[in-house]
């Protein structure tokens, strides 16, 4: 079995940050994750919001930051998926879907995942019109009509980037508000190409072999309709990817978030976890570096000096 001193699980901004806190601190440190380096970052069409980049792709971001990563001597195993966790003892167990890990310290930074709207239709044509990323699918859609349902900044981000590619954006939200930073509502109040059905949601898609219609419910007026769309992306909000986490003895909240203290600690010892899997209360990039750094350099202290706040 390979030994480490360091694993962190997910390539996302916070296993990343906290990839480069752990090598420069010395340790020997192993980034696995299911994927490619990245997280959703990568999804992120742009990203204004991530100090000292005015604007950046979210692609761009995450690129560097495995980049930087790989430079500090940390080791990324991508496309490499956990399957299992053995936390019971001193040396914490990895198993993953090519071998099994030994480490002093573990870091969990599996993100979240997409949420679904749940209609009939959506997982029939997911990947045939519906999509759960704008950046990743948007250009498909050139020129066409499309709709996002979401109220928030996801769908604020991803409205704004689909109004560059397609000839016309449709936003569906079931309220009469966006929930969205104030700069993104008002932007997208200012594209020509941009329409949004307030108080309305999504009640099936449909379709042949891609999506063609979609069947709204106007919650306020309680009237259906059917409209024709070439795509949908559904941008309702996160996940946490926390399965196998729970399964090896992690404490969750009641949405399946790990819990942490302020120094990133779970509640078994050696094992931290940081960004968007935990019940912090803010899920940007930002937050979730912060939270991988706290990680790191804890992870630090319990593996190099144990006597240090144990
Ligand atoms: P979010 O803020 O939780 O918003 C989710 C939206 O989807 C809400 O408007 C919600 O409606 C709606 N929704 C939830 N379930 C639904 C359903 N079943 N059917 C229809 N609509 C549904 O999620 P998010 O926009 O993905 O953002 C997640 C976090 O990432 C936030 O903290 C956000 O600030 C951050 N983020 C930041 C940026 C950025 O800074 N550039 C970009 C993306 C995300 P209600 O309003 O009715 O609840």
């Amino acid at each position: 079995m390979q030994n480490w001193e360091l694993i962190i699980i997910g390539a996302g901004a916070a296993g990343l940050a906290a990839g480069i806190y752990g090598a420069r601190s010395g340790l020997k440190t192993l980034i696995i994750d299911e994927k490619m380096a990245g997280g959703t970052t990568v999804d992120a069409p742009v990203v204004e919001n991530y100090p000292g980049f005015p604007q950046i792709g979210g692609g761009e971001l995450a690129e560097r930051m495995a980049l930087h990563c790989k430079k500090a001597g940390v080791t990324i195993h991508e496309i490499e998926s956990v399957t299992s966790l053995d936390l019971a003892g001193e040396r914490k167990i990895v198993r993953t879907s090519r071998t099994a890990y030994g480490a002093t310290a573990l870091i969990i930074a599996t993100g979240s995942h997409y949420r679904e709207i749940g209609v009939k239709g959506e997982k029939e044509f997911r990947g045939r019109g519906v999509s759960y990323c704008g950046v990743c699918d948007g250009p498909l859609f050139k020129g066409k009509r499309v709709l996002v349902i979401g109220g928030g900044n996801s769908a604020a981000t991803t409205t704004l980037y689909l109004s560059g590619i397609a000839a016309e954006v449709i936003v569906t939200h079931r309220r009469s508000t966006f929930r969205a930073e104030e700069a993104l509502v008002k932007d997208i109040a200012s594209k020509s190409n941009v329409q949004v059905f307030w108080n309305t949601e999504v009640h099936e898609i449909k379709g042949d072999k891609l999506v063609t219609t979609v069947v709204l419910f106007d919650n306020k007026a309680a009237e259906t309709k059917e409209i024709s769309v070439d795509a949908i992306f559904v941008q309702i909000g996160e996940a946490p990817n926390s399965h196998v986490a729970r399964e090896a003895g992690l404490e969750v909240n009641e949405n399946g978030y790990i819990k942490t203290d302020l120094f990133q600690r779970t509640n078994i010892a050696g094992v931290f976890s940081a960004g968007d899997v935990t019940n912090h209360p803010v899920k940007q990039i930002g937050t979730a570096v912060g939270q991988g750094i706290t990680a790191a350099l804890e992870a630090y202290e319990y593996i190099r000096r144990p006597y240090y706040r144990r």
